[in-house]
C-alpha cells in the first residue's frame, strides 16, 4: 500500500461532487481567486520554498482538465504565472499534434510552502501530470475520473495497469506533451529542470518516436529515486521548471 493511501482516503471522502453545483462552485472559486494581478515570485527551492502572488490554473481547458475538485478547492492548484502561461500554451499546441485529452494533477498552494504529502511543489514551479492511458491501443479515460485516488493506482515496469493488463500508459502522448512543455517554457525563458517518472518506465518513454526526440534534446529525466518516490511515480509524471 502506498504511503499516501490513508491521506487520500480521507481527502477523497468528499471529492465526488459533480454536476451543475460543482460547475458553479468551480466558476465562483476561480473568479474569487483570480483577483490578484501582481507578478508572481518564487522563493527558495521546490523542496523548501514559497510563492508570492500564485496564479490559479483554470479547471477546464479545451483538451485538459484539473483532476480533482477537493484538491482544487483546497487551494492546491496554484503556479508561478509564467509556469501557468507556458503550461496552458503547451496544451494549446498539443491540439495541433494530438486528439488526446490530458489531466493536470497537484501544483502548489497559493502561497507555496509544504504541500503534504509531497516532498516538493513548494514554490509554484512543480506540476504533477496524469499519465494518459490506452486500452486495447485506443485512448482510455475511465481511470481519469477517480480524483486523488489516481495517485495510488499501480502500473508494472512495462506501464501496464496492475488490475487490467489491456490498460497501458501512452508513452508517446507523454513524450509529445513534455516536448511541447519544453518548447513553450523555452519561449518564456524557462526550462524543464527535471522530469520524475518511475525509473523502470524510462526505457518505454524513450522507445517512442517523440521519446527519442526527448532524449536527443537532453531534457533531464531522473536517473535514480528512492524506493518510495520511485513507486509513487507510476501513475503520473512530475516536472520541475526553472528559469534559464
Ligand atoms: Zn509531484
Amino acid at each position: 500500500m502506498k504511503i499516501v493511501t490513508l491521506f487520500l482516503i480521507v481527502f477523497c471522502f468528499n471529492c465526488c461532487s459533480s454536476g451543475q453545483d460543482s460547475v458553479e462552485k468551480i466558476r465562483k472559486y476561480y473568479t474569487d481567486h483570480t483577483i490578484d494581478n501582481l507578478s508572481s515570485i518564487s522563493h527558495g527551492s521546490v523542496s523548501n520554498g514559497s510563492l508570492e502572488h500564485g496564479k490559479l490554473i483554470p479547471y477546464y481547458g479545451s483538451n485538459y482538465s484539473y483532476f480533482d475538485t477537493t484538491s482544487y478547492f483546497s487551494g492546491r492548484a496554484f503556479l508561478h504565472q509564467d509556469v501557468l502561461a507556458f503550461t496552458l500554451k503547451a496544451y494549446k499546441n498539443l491540439e495541433n499534434v494530438s486528439n488526446r485529452f490530458y489531466r493536470i494533477m497537484e501544483c502548489s498552494n497559493q502561497m507555496g510552502g509544504k504541500l503534504w504529502p509531497h516532498q516538493t511543489h513548494q514554490n509554484g514551479t512543480s506540476i504533477d501530470f496524469m499519465m494518459p492511458l490506452t486500452k486495447d491501443y485506443k485512448p482510455y479515460y475511465n481511470l481519469d475520473e477517480i480524483g486523488l485516488r489516481h495517485y495510488w493506482l499501480s502500473f508494472d515496469d512495462n506501464g501496464k495497469y496492475s488490475e487490467d493488463k489491456s490498460v497501458e500508459i501512452d508513452f508517446e502522448a507523454i513524450a509529445q506533451h513534455i516536448l511541447l512543455l519544453n518548447e513553450a517554457a523555452n519561449e518564456k525563458g524557462w526550462k524543464i529542470k527535471k522530469v520524475i517518472i518511475k525509473i523502470e518506465l524510462k526505457d518505454e518513454l524513450y522507445a517512442t518516436p517523440s521519446g527519442k526526440k526527448l532524449k536527443a534534446k537532453g531534457i533531464y529525466v531522473v536517473q535514480g529515486l528512492s524506493k518510495m518516490v520511485n513507486a509513487l511515480h507510476d501513475d503520473h509524471y512530475h516536472i520541475d521548471f526553472a528559469k534559464v
